[in-house]
């Protein structure tokens, strides 16, 4: 049948019916090993029995209100990130791209209501990926994704991957701050090195500039920390999450301290659905589990044996994979042959995968798989390198 939606994605012959943890079932009965996660999104894994409680209660109370009135779910929720982070201040949103949106605005009208209106440019890394809209495709700076589109949005000026002195020179009069993922998802599970995060920190002390995270892939544990930003000991003044924060359900927060957030005054920027009470719910229950005692230590842990396995595999299997890298469960593998090849070969043997640029394979299982999916994952892969690397048939060769 003809699909009536928007042909905008390469979408596998698969549909799902059933999932549980790390594992979902096909309509067609093959179970998988979901170790794409939905892009990073499920990160309490399927069907998790505390987030079902909390969307089944949350559904027999009024599930929108509007932020014309009180929400004390998300008050909740916002004093547990501001809490859990750097932050004094939270603006919740429905997906990432409207969370770095928010993050773009409150950098500007932090530099309008200092006085300096001026201020208005971001500085942004070559590989980075800010979300699909007008503003977000123009902080990307991907070509692919504003052709056709009609002028990009002005206030985006982009430097080489981790380079310092690109910044540097980059900074002008117009210069508001410089927005960066701390680990590149889509643009291949690339970690900014700990040292230029912190020499950056300096730099925008130095010239009164603002540090905006996009987190809204590494972020809410995926690296081991609750902010990927925290392995290098360093805080920002602006971040965005969601993906994970929701576990499943459409959730984003913007995060600010009072300072940089001082622009964002009433009526300045707003969301029908932003902090709904049936989203704010769910995303409280998915940080009663990311922020228990040793969740997040765990995830480190199992972050690090995940990567070992892969250094074994890429041992093994020289001819097909390149290299690994990532940082706790955002892991990735960048291969010889195409990325599409390896990902198809991983799922030919039951394993979910993610498709990255640099011809990079992200692994980006949910939070809680524990080391029997470790395992079971790195033999579906050992298999998937074998079949990548068998001698091609003869053509007409028997089968
Ligand atoms: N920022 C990063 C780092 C992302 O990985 C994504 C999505 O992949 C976005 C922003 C956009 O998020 P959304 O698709 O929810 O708008």
């Amino acid at each position: 049948m003809v699909s009536a939606l928007f042909p905008t994605y390469a979408r596998a012959d698969l549909a799902f019916e059933r999932g549980e943890g790390a594992w979902l079932a096909a309509s067609d009965g093959e179970r998988y090993l979901d170790f794409g996660a939905g892009v990073a999104v499920n990160s309490l894994g399927h069907g998790h029995p505390h987030l079902v409680g909390a969307l089944t209660a949350a559904a027999v109370k009024p599930w929108h209100v509007s932020n014309l009135f009180q929400i004390p779910e998300a008050e909740r929720l916002a004093r547990r990130l501001v809490q859990a982070t750097f932050a004094d201040l939270v603006f919740f949103t429905n997906s990432g791209a409207e969370a770095v949106e928010c993050a773009i605005k409150t950098a500007r009208k932090f530099h309008a209501v200092e006085g300096r209106p001026e201020r208005y440019r971001l500085i942004t890394f070559e590989g980075a990926f800010h979300g699909r809209t007008l503003a977000t495709i123009a902080a990307g700076g991907n070509p692919k994704y504003l052709d056709g589109f009609g002028p990009p949005v002005e206030g985006f000026d982009q430097v080489p991957f981790a380079d310092l002195d690109a910044v540097e020179a980059a900074i002008t009069e117009e210069t508001a701050g410089v927005l960066l993922e701390p680990v590149q998802g889509e643009g291949g599970l690339r970690a900014f090195p700990a040292d230029f995060l912190r020499k950056l920190r300096a730099l925008c002390d130095a010239r009164g500039l603002l540090l905006v995270l996009d987190e809204v892939q590494c972020g809410v544990g995926r690296t081991g920390r609750f902010l990927a930003i925290e392995h290098a000991g360093v805080t920002p003044d602006i971040a965005a999450l969601a993906k994970g924060l929701g576990g499943g359900f459409p959730l984003g927060a913007c995060l600010a301290t009072h300072e940089a957030a001082k622009g964002m005054t009433l009526g300045t920027h707003g969301s029908t659905f932003g902090g709904n009470p049936l989203a704010a719910s769910i995303g409280g229950a998915v940080l009663d589990v990311v922020l228990a005692e040793g969740f997040l230590a765990r995830v480190a842990s199992l972050g690090a044996l995940f990567r070992q396995r892969l250094a074994e595999l890429e041992d093994r299997h020289r001819g097909v994979i390149e290299t690994v890298r990532g940082e706790g469960l955002m892991l990735g593998i960048k291969t010889r042959g195409p990325n599409g090849d390896f990902a198809a070969a991983a799922r030919a043997e039951g394993l979910l995968t993610v498709l990255a640029g640099d011809n990079v394979v992200r692994l980006l299982p949910p939070l809680v798989i524990d080391e029997s999916h470790i395992a079971e994952a790195a033999t579906r892969l050992d298999r998937a390198c074998a079949r990548l690397s068998a001698p091609a048939k003869e053509p007409g060769a028997a089968s």
